[in-house]
C-alpha cells in the first residue's frame, strides 16, 4: 500500500489490482486496499484511482460505490499498456530480511524483469517468502508508476541454477576478487541479461570457481571497495539500467 499523503492528497490514489482490467470493468475492492482508499483517502464516489494489474495496464477509474469496508470502482480509460521491463534479472543469495526486502523494493523501482532466489552455501537465510516479496515490489510499483511487477522465481540451488542456465543470456557474477569494469562488459555482451550476487558473507572459492567456469558467466567488478550485498544488487542494477536497459526512454 503505498505510503500515507499529507492531507489533503494532490495526487490520484494509484493501487494495483489482482484482476484483469478492461475499460467498463466493476473492480470489488475490500481488505486493506478499501481501507486505505476509505480511511486513509477518504474516497467517495465519484473519485478517481488509478489502476493497474501487470497484465493489461493501467486505467482510470471512478468509485461507484462505497459501503463502510469495502468499495467498488467501475475502470474507464485506459492511461497506459502494460510497460515492457528491461530483460534483465536479478539473482540474489537471500539476506537478512530488512536488507532483502529493501533489495525487493529498489530492483522493482529500476525495472528488474525477474526476481531470482539464489540459495548458496553461506547463506545464513535460506527461506523466502513469496508473498512478502511480492508486496514490496507491490507497493514500489504503485508508488514509481511501474504497470508490471517483476516475476518471482522459486529459492533455487546456485548449483541447479548454473546448471539449467537459460543460453543466450549473459550472467554478470558481481565479484568483490576482480572482474572486468561492469559497463565495458554490458557494452560487450547486449542482450538478455542477469546480475548474480552472493549472500553476506559472500560466495565459497568452489562457488566462486564453479561460477566462472559456467560459459554464461562474466566476472565484474563494481570497484575497489567491497560492497555490502545489498548495495552491490542495487548498484550494479543500476548500472546496467544506464548502460544496457532502455536507451530510448525519452
Ligand atoms: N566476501 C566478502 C564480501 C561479500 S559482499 C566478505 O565476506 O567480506 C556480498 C556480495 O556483494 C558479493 O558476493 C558480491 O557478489 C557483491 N560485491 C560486493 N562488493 C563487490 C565489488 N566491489 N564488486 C563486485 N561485486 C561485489
Amino acid at each position: 500500500m503505498p505510503a500515507t499523503p499529507s492531507w489533503p492528497p494532490n495526487s490520484t490514489p494509484r493501487l494495483f489490482v489482482d484482476e484483469e482490467l478492461r475499460e467498463g470493468a466493476a473492480v470489488h475492492l475490500s481488505g486493506q486496499q478499501a481501507h486505505y482508499l476509505l480511511r486513509v483517502m477518504r474516497a467517495k464516489a465519484g473519485d478517481a484511482v488509478k489502476l493497474f494489474d501487470d497484465i493489461s495496464g493501467e486505467y482510470l477509474a471512478t468509485v461507484t460505490a462505497v459501503g463502510k469496508r469495502d468499495l467498488t470502482l467501475t475502470a474507464e480509460a485506459k492511461l497506459h499498456e502494460r510497460e515492457e521491463a528491461p530483460d534483465l534479472w536479478l539473482c540474489q543469495a537471500p539476506i537478512k530480511k530488512d536488507r532483502f526486502d529493501w533489495i525487493a523494493e529498489k530492483s522493482c523501482e529500476l525495472g528488474v524483469s525477474r526476481f531470482v532466489p539464489v540459495l548458496t552455501a553461506r547463506c545464513v537465510v535460506d527461506k523466502v517468502k513469496q508473498d512478502r516479496l511480492r508486496s514490496h515490489f507491490i507497493e514500489a510499483a504503485e508508488q514509481c508508476e511501474r504497470t508490471a511487477l517483476p516475476e518471482i522465481a522459486p529459492l533455487t540451488k546456485l548449483e541447479a541454477m548454473l546448471k539449467d542456465w537459460p543460453e543466450g543470456r549473459a550472467l554478470f557474477f558481481c565479484d568483490e576478487r576482480g572482474g572486468l569494469d561492469f559497463a565495458d562488459a554490458i557494452t560487450a555482451n547486449n542482450g538478455p541479461a542477469a546480475i548474480l550476487i552472493g549472500p553476506e558473507g559472500g560466495f565459497t572459492d568452489e562457488e566462486n570457481a564453479a561460477i566462472k567456469a559456467h560459459p554464461s558467466a562474466v566476472a565484474v567488478s563494481l570497484g575497489p571497495r567491497i560492497l555490502r550485498a545489498d548495495t552491490a544488487a542495487i548498484s550494479a542494477t543500476a548500472i546496467w539500467m544506464q548502460n544496457s536497459g532502455d536507451s530510448d526512454w525519452n
